[in-house]
């Protein structure tokens, strides 16, 4: 794993404008993984100029070879899948598992879905005497989080090159180096200069300028709710497109009658991995009071199983946070669950056993969470469970939609009709049924205040045209 030291713009690694640089480290041990340089508004300005210089030969370019392109950019992706994952835990600090598995596996899923819709996808279409074309927004300006790295890449990258758009992207701080990492394989698979570019640098810097820039058509952002209503606020005022994908606090309801064990500990499984940061995560455990003392055994013994520790070790199944700073927001959640009156009945605060290096925190489960506590309400973006009560099916509704948040959500259910007609009266973007499983192509983002826009599969692919009717 090699950092570069500048920045990929217009199809070469070109000096930075400035000279301040981001260390990344490993959250495991501390250790400094590498240096990138930080990006200024010069910078963006350059990717910027380049992107839109590339516009009119890519959107111009049969979607037919687009295809091509995005199917070889995903073959690069897959023969890299080892140095992606190595670079994905030692820059998030994920278990290499779960680095292979998930963070160097599924953006080769949503290139290889994208390689086919951008074949398949209806550019035009007929509607009355009308012909409906479907182009490309333009310029587009992603800005990407630190927990899953890649596949929040990909997720904006692929569909943005299948719909014709260019694209500059300023990845997390965290996590560049698997950004640069994707650039090289853009850069192998010969993709014309100036289609995709690469701008490392700190958010209110080089992200701030990405977001701002007048020559930037659409931005598409995934990150937390405060910095998403700042670059929603700078886009309306512009009159551009944007797109994001915010926080979550999502509800995980097992309905009387299901199968209590297998909904708990696949629940608990949702909320531990990548050590609790992921805006879908499952973090309300919603049980019926008959069952709630059961499910708060089976959550707390599920949970013990979750030992952190180095996340290179094969079998270590959690890692540690991605810094300091997460940690501590973490412990502060810890505490604050405590003072609120809820009970901890797994984990708790402080640093796991042997793990006094590192940003460890315990794997934990609160019971005795009422709706209202904060640790029931906001993002804590850590492993971290809470378990509530409800009396019945509109009590248990009630509760999953009473969060400002609205992203995922998964109802438990013997009896499969029933858990679809509970679904449907959750106010949320997604849900899976008795345990479901990842679809690339299924539309992923938010209600209420998740976000604005979908990613993933043709609603993705959406995001990123505009529409022109000519009528005959
Ligand atoms: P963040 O909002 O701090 O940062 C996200 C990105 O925005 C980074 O690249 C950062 O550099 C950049 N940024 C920060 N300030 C900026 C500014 N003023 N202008 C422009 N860009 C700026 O979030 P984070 O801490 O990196 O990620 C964690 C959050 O992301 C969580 O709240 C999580 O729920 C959310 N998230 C949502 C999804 C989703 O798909 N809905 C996915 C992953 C993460």
């Amino acid at each position: 794993m090699q950092a570069h030291d500048g920045m990929y713009i217009d199809g070469a690694w070109r000096p930075a404008a400035g000279t301040g640089t981001i260390e990344v480290v490993n959250p495991a041990d501390e250790s400094v993984v590498g240096a990138v340089p930080a990006g200024e508004a010069a910078d963006v300005d350059a990717a910027v100029g380049a992107a839109r210089a590339a516009l009119p030969g890519w959107a111009g370019t049969a979607a037919a070879e687009r295809a091509v392109r995005i199917a070889a950019l995903r073959d690069v992706l897959e023969a890299r899948q080892e140095e992606i994952a190595q670079t994905v835990t030692a820059e998030l600090g994920a278990p290499i598992g779960f680095s292979r598995m998930v963070h160097a596996a599924v953006p080769v899923r949503v290139a290889g879905s994208y390689a086919r819709l951008a074949a398949e996808f209806p550019f035009e279409e007929r509607v009355g005497n009308s012909r409906v074309l479907r182009e490309p927004v333009g310029v587009v300006g992603a800005i990407t989080p630190w927990n899953y790295p890649l596949h929040q890449i990909v997720a904006k990258v692929a569909p943005a090159l299948a719909a014709g758009c260019t694209v500059v992207l300023k990845p997390a701080e965290n996590t560049p180096i698997v950004a640069q990492l994707f650039a090289e394989a853009v850069h192998e698979v010969g993709l014309p200069a100036g289609v995709f570019n690469l701008v490392t640098g700190l958010g209110p810097v080089a992200g701030e300028a990405l977001a701002g820039h007048a020559d930037v058509d659409l931005v598409s952002f995934t990150g937390s709710t405060a910095v998403g209503s700042r670059i929603g606020a700078l886009a309306g005022g512009a009159v551009k497109r944007v797109a994001l994908e915010l926080g979550g606090k999502s509800a995980n309801v097992i309905l009387p009658g299901a199968d209590l064990t297998r909904a708990v500990k696949v629940g608990v499984a949702n909320v531990m991995a990548n050590s609790g940061q992921t805006c879908s995560a499952w973090t309300r455990m919603l049980v019926d009071a008959e069952r709630y003392d059961e499910a708060v055994r089976i959550a707390a013994d599920a949970t013990a199983k979750y030992v952190p520790g180095d996340p290179l070790d094969e079998s270590v199944r959690t890692g540690p946070v991605v810094s300091a700073r997460q940690r501590d927001r973490v412990a502060g959640y810890v505490a604050r669950g405590e003072e609120e009156g809820a009970r901890i009945v797994a984990g708790g605060a402080g640093a796991p056993e042997g793990c006094e290096r590192g940003w460890y925190v315990r794997p934990t489960v609160f019971a005795d969470v009422t709706p209202e506590m904060a640790i029931a309400q906001e993002e804590i973006f850590g492993p971290v469970l809470s378990v509530l009560r409800y009396e019945d099916l509109d009590d248990a509704v009630r509760i999953a939609n009473g969060t400002v948040y609205g992203l995922a959500g998964a109802v438990w259910s013997d009896d499969e009709d029933a858990a679809v007609a509970f679904a449907r009266r959750l106010e949320t973007g997604q849900v899976d049924i008795n345990g479901g499983s990842f679809n690339p192509e299924a539309p992923f983002g938010g209600y209420k205040r998740s976000g604005v826009g979908r990613e993933l599969g043709a609603y993705g692919l959406g995001e990123y045209l505009q529409t022109k009717s000519l009528q005959f």
